[in-house]
């Protein structure tokens, strides 16, 4: 085992048995995320559902195979990419993370990108979106690609709130494509790739800001 994948279980531990905020008490178990320490994509979602509170995996059940249709669409594997949420124990009824769950968890998730060092992060849903770039609109901003802090963000809806939304999932679809083609422009030799303001068309409020935890 690698020292970051030894750092990364480690980690992975902590977060079981954490206390930081009240979620503990109402959530089954905690979900602190899966995947390899050293993958280049990591995809952070919001917070478990039902069955992830059930099983302490991301993304299982109907979301979690959806979610792995979007990875296919990009050319991913799940077992390539680390996923995780921003807050990782299960709010009551899946309702909205309060703000200061997010706050009381956002250290777990800064030392997960620490470890994992990933070139990719995949945002889904505002949420984990408004993580990264505060105040951005998830309707305005998914399927596009921005670069900050030396990393590339990609934002996508959350692929729960697709499951009955026929459009919102052929968007999804489509923006995992993008997602696909900018993975396979990044794979290319140095010098061949394009630079990352110029990829996939970033908008005018992408001017990079500084993340507020790093
Ligand atoms: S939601 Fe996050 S901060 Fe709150 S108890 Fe769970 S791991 Fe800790």
């Amino acid at each position: 085992m690698t020292n970051a994948a030894a750092e990364l279980e480690s980690l992975e531990g902590e977060i079981r048995l954490c206390t930081r905020c009240d979620l503990h008490t109402v959530a089954n178990k905690a979900v602190p995320g899966e995947g390899p320490a050293d993958a280049e994509v990591m995809l952070v979602g919001e917070a478990p559902g039902f069955n992830e509170d059930k099983q302490g995996r991301p993304f299982v059940g109907a979301a979690g195979r959806f979610l792995e249709e979007l990875l296919g669409a990009a050319g991913l594997k799940r077992e390539e990419v680390y996923i995780t949420n921003v807050v990782k124990h299960r709010p009551p009824n899946n309702r909205d993370p309060l703000p200061n769950e997010l706050a009381a968890c956002l250290p777990w998730l800064e030392r997960q990108i620490e470890i994992i060092n990933p070139r990719f992060i995949v945002t889904l849903g505002r949420f984990s979106l408004g993580t990264f770039f505060p105040g951005s609109m998830i309707s305005k901003v998914h399927g596009e690609v921005r670069e900050k802090d030396g990393r590339f963000f990609f934002a996508m809806y959350h692929p729960a709130a697709a499951l009955h939304q026929e459009k919102l999932r052929q968007t999804l679809l489509e923006d995992a494509g993008k997602l696909g083609e900018f993975l396979r422009e990044k794979a290319k030799p140095t010098g061949q790739a394009d630079k990352p303001e110029t990829a996939n068309g970033a908008g005018e409020d992408d001017s990079p800001e500084q993340l507020s935890f790093f």
